[in-house]
């Protein structure tokens, strides 16, 4: 790859792809495979391919999709378990199918697909941030507009910013909060071991920082809080992802879709099958399945049921899940259902985390000396920190998705502009495609929209 200390201004990029991480790197690998050259990626990282989920060394931060599905290529299954494969001589490749691999070997595996593509030495990696793309009217093209002042031309643009973290509101904490953020690894493998923790946010971000803390030899206690005070759920062994349809759900609507999917675990269980089937049998339908919900029961879903659909369906694996018991049952983890209803200063230099308990009316409070903002994705593009989604915004070039979710987009990715119409050379995949596709974070979907996005591209000519 090109080392691009300030990059070019006066050449013009078939593509520039804004954002490094699994879904720009995997574009970068379709378009190359096609034999497009003149390719750009916008990332600030030294490395690509790592994003929030892949920058973190940790080899106990785990993939929570088992490296059989974990392909970058749809076509070739088996692509990432030939990688494994090939560095633990010996070992056996169902065994290694069926693992859940650290997340570190997979972005070093993204960068290794994209080296062996042919050409990649021409691929431009600017380490720069980019906060505007503006239309150049003569030519059609995209002005990027980066951090640094400079300029990238391109006739195609792709837009792979991914997620960004939901940041704690100003007025629930005080200044002098010791808060890290669980993206920032770095930052909760650095909290004393002895230190009183307040996770806020009971996800797959959470979990991560109690494997940072537990790496660590974490002694003093964790509290963990959010709302529902709900964790998410392990794996079982993998079975079958294939099986009934949901023609029958679709003209449900959520309550019924819950009834029936329930009445499908059960039937799942009584022929000796862990209930985990029953919901990665729909993995390959949530576009359909969200698609066919009215704007009603789309709201219905993510004030009611989205916690619960997210911890049947975004599961950990099985010895992580061993982690977290056994932290509870040593009485070092608990995890409360609840409202944050601030962060104070306590007398003794820490903070006073008060909550209003879920089921209970009275106030309480915790003490903590470091608060773990572990609050997810922000799925609003209003409140995505960065300059670039407020410029395109203002330009009017993109819409926020339906329900406020993400951005709107059709096709394959076609970023629809402020009256609604779809522009053909600036294109979005991954995070942002949510209120779209519902179904669109995980490298299964996102291997596809990587090969249509370039497809796209590469027949445009
Ligand atoms: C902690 C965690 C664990 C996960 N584990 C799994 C898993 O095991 N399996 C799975 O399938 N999925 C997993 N996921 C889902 C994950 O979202 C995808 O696998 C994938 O990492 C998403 O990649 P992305 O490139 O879309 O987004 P990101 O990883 O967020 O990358 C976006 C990149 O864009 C860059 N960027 C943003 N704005 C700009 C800008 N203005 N200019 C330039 N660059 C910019 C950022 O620096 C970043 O590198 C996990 C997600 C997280 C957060």
């Amino acid at each position: 790859m090109m080392p691009a200390p300030g990059p070019r201004t006066d050449v013009r990029h078939d593509a520039v792809i804004i954002g490094g991480g699994a879904a720009g790197t995997l574009v970068a690998i379709r378009l190359l495979a096609a034999g497009l050259r003149r390719i750009a990626i916008v990332e600030p990282d030294a490395m690509l391919a790592r994003g929030a989920a892949y920058a973190t060394d940790l080899p106990e931060h785990l993939l929570n999709v088992i490296a059989s599905r974990m392909s970058a290529l749809d076509e070739d299954p088996g692509h990432f378990v030939r990688f494994l494969a090939a560095e633990q001589p010996g070992a056996d490749p169902a065994t290694l199918g069926d693992s859940f691999a650290p997340r570190r070997d997979y972005g070093r595996y993204l960068r290794h697909t994209l080296a062996a593509q042919p050409g990649h030495e021409t691929l431009v990696h600017v380490r720069d941030r980019a906060v505007d793309a503006g239309r150049d009217d003569a030519s059609g093209d995209t002005l990027v507009q980066l951090a640094s002042g400079n300029t990238l031309h391109a006739g195609h643009v792709v837009l792979a910013v991914g997620n960004a973290s939901r940041t704690l509101p100003a007025y629930l904490r005080h200044e002098g909060a010791r808060i890290a953020d669980a993206w920032d690894y770095a930052a909760v493998r650095g909290i004393a071991p002895d230190a009183e923790v307040c996770i806020i946010g009971s996800g797959l971000s959470m979990v991560d920082a109690v494997l940072s803390l537990a790496a660590n030899g974490h002694r003093g206690r964790i509290h963990v809080l959010s709302r529902h005070g709900l964790m998410p759920l392990p794996h079982a062994r993998s079975g079958s992802q294939h099986g009934a349809g949901v023609d029958d759900l679709l003209p449900l609507g959520v309550p019924g879709r819950w009834r029936a999917i329930r009445q499908r675990v059960s039937e799942g269980v009584a022929a000796g099958e862990p209930w985990q089937w029953s919901f990665d049998r729909l993995r390959h339908h949530g576009e359909a399945l969200w698609r066919s919900l009215d704007d009603d029961e789309r709201r219905r879903f993510l004030r009611h049921a989205v916690r619960y659909w997210d911890i049947h369906r975004h599961r950990i694996a099985p010895q992580v899940a061993a982690v977290l018991e056994q932290l509870q049952a040593a009485g070092q983890l608990d995890v409360a259902a609840g409202r944050l209803l601030g962060i104070e200063p306590d007398a003794h230099g820490g903070s006073r985390v008060r909550l209003r308990p879920r089921h209970a009316g009275q106030e309480q409070a915790l003490h903590a000396d470091w608060i773990v903002n572990a609050t997810g994705v922000e799925t609003n593009i209003d409140l995505r920190p960065g300059e670039l989604m407020q410029a395109l915004r203002t330009r009017g070039r993109v819409l926020p998705g339906r329900h406020g979710i993400g951005i709107a987009s059709s096709g394959v990715g076609q970023v629809l502009d402020a009256h609604g119409r779809p522009d053909p050379r600036l294109l979005v995949l991954g995070a942002l495609r949510i209120g779209d596709l519902w179904e669109s974070i995980a490298i299964p979907e996102l291997r596809v929209q990587a090969r249509q996005v370039a497809e796209h591209i590469t027949a445009r000519g």
